[in-house]
């Protein structure tokens, strides 16, 4: 019989690594300034992604995924981000959408939906954000009522990442408008586009170009009742908030890779740039601000691979991923503008990266879970592991 062991792992782990490494050099980064510059959807990179097997990398191997840990998944999407963080945002989502199903689902959703979740042949995101409510997300207002077989879906999503050009989404719902307390009325509905499902418009962002960010609408569209996840109603905010923790973990790594990128920007371009006769990266003053952006790249990796790990052990890390998703889109934050300080005037221009991670950093403090929830979060971790 075939046994791995941990050094099989490590092995192929080096592999995709390697595979993505030579992605990202070949067919992304000579790509990224023009498809930003037009807000392009870059179509080519993600039927690349495909056949990388990147929309399956931590969906099971017996449902046709890679099966990768988390850990390895956080250096993937680091690796994205310090190239292009638009990209890693195509994968993101969608597989914490496949995680909901490959966790919760009944047997019959996973047969039906990962196989494909993992060739992309059905890709999408995660659909919870509306008009008015994103943080308290127990104040949704779109329903779903029972009629028949089927559901019948009313209401709005907005910010729904993936939702132009892909076609399936974990929708949260109220199935009970009613209920007290407000968590067991809501479900997790895997959501395929069909009538009713309309994608009203494209939002315009600072950043984060290239990929679709929509708001959606839902009038009388209808789902099957067995696409509730897991076959019974109630369960969907706790469905969707056990794949946020995955979430964290990546929105940390993405941070991670803006980070790096930003300083290796700054290395490099204090070094060529001259004042007063000499480099700029012999000025103290440039030499602290290197110094302190290495210092949160590798802080922020500790974290995130740290968070990673645990996860992969099943430990609860709510705190763990709190603290990594908090700190690394801080230090991204921080290192994009430290790096377009150090390039100057050229830091202002649309010709350097620099001005690309000023802009995409941001999103990273607001998405799964703002950097305010974040250290409630921890907070409330600190005092529930240490009671008196
Ligand atoms: C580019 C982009 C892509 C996105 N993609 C998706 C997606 O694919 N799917 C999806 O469902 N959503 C998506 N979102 C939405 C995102 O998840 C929400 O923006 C986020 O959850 C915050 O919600 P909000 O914007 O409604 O802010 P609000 O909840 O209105 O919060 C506003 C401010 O109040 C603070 N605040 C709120 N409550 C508290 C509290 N109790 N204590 C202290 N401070 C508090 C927040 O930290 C924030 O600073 C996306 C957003 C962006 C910008």
């Amino acid at each position: 019989m075939d046994m791995k062991t941990p050094a099989d792992h490590l092995d192929e782990d080096a592999l995709i690594l390697d595979s993505v490494d030579r992605f990202l050099a070949t067919e992304v980064k000579p790509y990224v300034h023009d498809l930003e510059a037009r807000d392009e959807y870059p179509a080519a990179m993600v039927e690349a992604m495909k056949e990388l097997g990147l929309f399956g990398c931590l969906i099971e191997p017996e449902y046709g995924g890679l099966g990768l840990s988390t850990a390895t998944y956080a250096k993937i999407i680091e690796r994205m981000s310090a190239v292009w963080m638009s990209i890693s945002g195509i994968v993101n989502s969608h597989l914490i959408m496949a995680m909901a199903v490959q966790r919760y689902g009944t047997q019959e959703q996973k047969e039906a939906y990962l196989p494909r979740f993992a060739t992309g042949e059905l890709r999408g995101g995660i659909a919870l954000t509306e008009p008015d409510c994103g943080t308290d997300l127990q104040a949704i207002r779109t329903t779903a009522r029972r009629d028949g077989d089927d559901y019948v879906v009313n209401g709005t999503k907005t910010w729904i990442t993936n939702s132009y050009y892909g076609n399936t989404f974990a929708l949260l719902v109220k199935t009970d408008p009613a209920a007290n307390p407000r968590h067991k009325g809501m479900s997790l509905l895997i959501a395929e586009k069909g009538p009713g499902f309309e994608v009203s418009r494209k939002l315009p962002k600072l950043g984060y170009k290239g990929i679709d960010t929509c708001e959606i609408s839902f009038q009388d569209y209808r789902v099957p009742v067995d696409r509730v996840v897991g076959g019974a109603e109630g369960r969907g905010l706790q469905q969707i908030l056990g794949g946020l923790e995955l979430g964290r973990i990546n929105v940390a790594a993405r941070g991670v890779g803006v980070a790096q990128a930003a300083l290796k920007e700054a290395v490099a371009y204090s070094q060529v740039r001259k004042t007063f006769g000499k480099p700029i990266c012999e000025h103290q003053a440039i030499q602290l601000k290197l110094g302190e952006m290495a210092t949160r790249v590798e802080a922020a990796r500790l974290l995130t691979y740290r968070a990673a790990e645990a996860f992969d052990r099943g430990e609860r890390c709510d705190m763990e991923a709190g603290m990594a998703k908090y700190f690394a889109t801080e230090a991204a934050v921080e290192n994009a503008t430290e790096a377009m300080r150090i390039h100057g005037a050229y830091g202002y221009s649309k010709e350097y990266d620099v001005e690309r991670l000023y802009r995409d950093a941001p999103l990273l403090v607001i998405g799964e879970g703002t950097n305010e929830m974040q250290r409630i979060i921890i907070a409330k971790q600190l005092v529930e592991r240490n009671p008196v």
